[in-house]
């Protein structure tokens, strides 16, 4: 589920459009949502992402959950934030917004909130009280980030954002190949590039700080960027709009300028 604003306005945000005054891809009824749900049960989880759901009154997150919660089906719900990095104090000044974490608790629903630190700099100490006050709720918590040029293209700079997530008890999860869309073109890793970067930044880290997946979220599937060699980079669906590629391993040509999945095929 996609709400339509977010507050972080990240340059490099492949979703921008998402947020262009009469965009017609988000639905504003949390209601006809809901009932979409409930009438496919074959949808066991929910992401609800953006924009960033936080963004939203927690009066109305709390109608959205509550209702959630409701539905058998469903077994966990995941909110994508990155609210966290640019305004903890969304979280630390809010006592009511524990009542969204607690109300899918008690549902048995699993709660699992996906944060968004790209650089390590970002895990402010008031970040972290944001953290510790989510954890202490009772969410469990996963990070992803987007490689970007300029900002963690580096392994030291990634090593660090691996373990200090875990030292505060979120784990690293996807590490996403920057999706190239208008302006943000300069942000981009080439893909070998990248591989590189990110096996030199998990050297001599423990599994749990370096057990983050190198993916690109395309349209035909989220596909993880394994490894390359010399002559090949080798490719692995991980979920596939076509059921035939689920779980497909590719082996591509190697291009050292390749910076998305449709520079290689
Ligand atoms: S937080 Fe996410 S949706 Fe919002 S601008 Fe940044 S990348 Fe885009």
């Amino acid at each position: 589920m996609t709400s339509r604003v977010c507050g972080s306005y990240c340059r490099f945000c492949f979703r921008k459009r998402l947020f262009i005054k009469g965009s017609t891809e988000v639905s504003l009824g949390i209601k006809e949502r809901v009932n979409y749900i409930r009438s496919h049960p074959e949808i066991t989880n929910v992401l609800l992402s953006g924009g960033d759901p936080l963004i939203l009154s927690t009066r109305k997150l709390i109608e959205l959950v509550s209702a959630l919660s409701e539905i058998e089906h469903l077994r966990f719900i995941r909110i994508g934030t990155k609210t966290p990095a640019f305004n903890p104090f969304r979280i630390t000044d809010d006592p009511e917004l524990e009542r969204v974490v607690s109300i899918l608790k008690k549902s048995g629903k699993g709660a699992y909130i996906v944060t968004q630190f790209n650089h390590p700099r970002e895990l402010t100490d008031k970040a972290k009280e944001a953290v510790k006050k989510l954890l202490s709720w009772g969410a469990i918590l996963l990070n992803q980030t987007p490689l970007l040029r300029g900002i963690n293209d580096n392994p030291d700079t990634l090593r660090e954002l691996f373990i200090s997530l875990v030292e505060i008890g979120i784990s690293p999860y996807y590490i996403f190949q920057n999706r190239p869309v208008l302006g943000n073109h300069h942000f981009s890793v080439p893909i070998t590039e990248g591989i590189r970067i990110i096996r030199e930044a998990k050297r001599g880290i423990s599994g749990l700080a370096g057990r983050i997946i190198y993916i690109m979220s395309h349209t035909t599937g989220k596909i993880e960027i394994v490894g390359c060699d010399e002559k090949q980079i080798y490719l692995k669906y991980h979920r596939a709009a076509n059921p035939e590629n689920h779980y497909r391993i590719l082996t591509v040509p190697r291009k050292d300028d390749a910076l998305w999945f449709d520079d290689l095929v």
